[in-house]
């Protein structure tokens, strides 16, 4: 089997972008306070408040499965529920730590076709039911972009938002793709948060090219109160903040986080276009950030493995190719070529034995 320079399997194969590692470096020099009391953890936390033009609060946690559990956890209590898309990563794939650290809240969830949660399926879960015996929506959760690589445009965030103002929800986004969002919608980060009505952001560092670490941004700073406590009882707040909140630094103040964006989701897209139109093979979602869903048929995608390329099947069975900020154009290329290749062959076969 052929050893691969490159996967495409997912986001967070890559390394850290030279930006972040620079920062790390920088912070290396010396001792400093601990626990977020250094100059690196305020000037990082400055730097989203200038982002996101708003003084936000700012939580540096160490993976996107506690900064998502933490946040849920601040926006209910224990018997209250959260409405979320089925395929919602808070649902399928942080093992019940959402309803763990918020000692129980239920995640209600609609099924969706394409992943993405609407005011109508908000509305219908939220009144579902009013009665005593059924935990109280308290809150729903989006993912900006989805888990099936779709951005929610900024008037459907509006939308959500107005929904659960209607509701008196909070509005939770699972940003662990949010700058592929802002790079795909070409917006300031703030019209598609708190300006379109978002209470609490987990803005994802490890796919945008930090080793690891997210942001929790609390727009509705009210949310925030204590917040540093559960981040600590969770094994969630870091001695050595300045490692976790460096990094940051150094993607916000050199644009990193747009660039390394932008160059992913530009990598899908050239995937997508080189691929559309092959024999046998139909794109499962649109492409609108960083991820491309292909359909096709089993023995496409085992051809595909035997020539060495690494992929998942775990949304609808289609293969999932992901970029990241160090996505190589010719390694884009040369799995394009490979596909281009096995979906002839495979047609040329399928002619052959009808
Ligand atoms: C990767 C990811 C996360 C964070 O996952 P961790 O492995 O806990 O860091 C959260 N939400 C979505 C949609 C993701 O893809």
């Amino acid at each position: 089997m052929t050893e691969r320079p490159q996967q495409f399997a997912s986001d967070n194969y890559a390394g850290l972008c030279p930006e972040a590692w620079a920062a790390m470096a920088k912070a290396n020099a010396g001792s400093a306070p601990a626990y977020g009391e250094d100059v690196w953890t305020k000037m990082a936390a400055d730097a989203f408040r200038n982002l996101f033009e708003a003084e936000c609060e700012v939580f540096f946690v160490f993976n996107g499965t506690a900064a998502n559990a933490l946040a849920l956890s601040s926006v209910c209590q224990s018997f209250h529920s959260v409405i979320c898309s089925a395929a919602a990563h808070v649902e399928t794939d942080e093992c019940g730590a959402p309803e763990f650290f918020s000692n129980g809240a239920k995640l209600l969830t609609a099924a969706s076709a394409d992943g993405r949660l609407t005011p109508a399926l908000l509305r219908g879960l939220a009144t579902s039911r009013s009665d005593i015996h059924f935990p109280k929506p308290s809150a729903a959760s989006i993912t900006q972009a989805t888990e099936t690589g779709l951005v929610y445009s900024v008037e459907q965030v509006r939308a959500l938002s107005f929904a659960c103002r209607e509701l008196d929800l909070k509005l939770h986004m699972d940003g662990a793709r949010f700058a592929n969002a802002c790079a795909a919608l070409d917006c300031a980060p703030a019209d598609i948060t708190w300006r379109a009505g978002v209470d609490v952001l987990c803005f994802g560092g490890a796919k945008n090219g930090l080793g690891l670490g997210e942001a929790v941004i609390f727009f509705d700073r009210a949310l925030a109160k204590d917040f540093e406590y559960r981040c600590k009882q969770a094994g969630q707040l870091a001695s050595k903040m300045r490692f976790l909140a460096a990094p940051w630094l150094g993607l916000l103040e050199s644009g990193a986080w747009l660039r390394n964006a932008r160059h992913a989701n530009s990598c899908a897209r050239r995937l997508a276009d080189k691929v559309r139109g092959l024999p046998g093979l139909s794109l499962a979602f649109p492409v609108e950030a960083n991820a491309v869903f292909l359909n096709a048929p089993e023995t496409v995608l085992d051809a595909l493995r035997k020539k060495g390329w690494r992929f998942y099947t775990f949304i609808g069975g289609a293969a999932l190719f992901m970029f990241a900020w160090d996505a190589d154009p010719a390694q884009v290329d040369a799995l394009a070529a490979d596909l281009a290749e096995i979906a002839q062959s495979n047609m040329a076969f399928n002619r052959k034995v009808r």
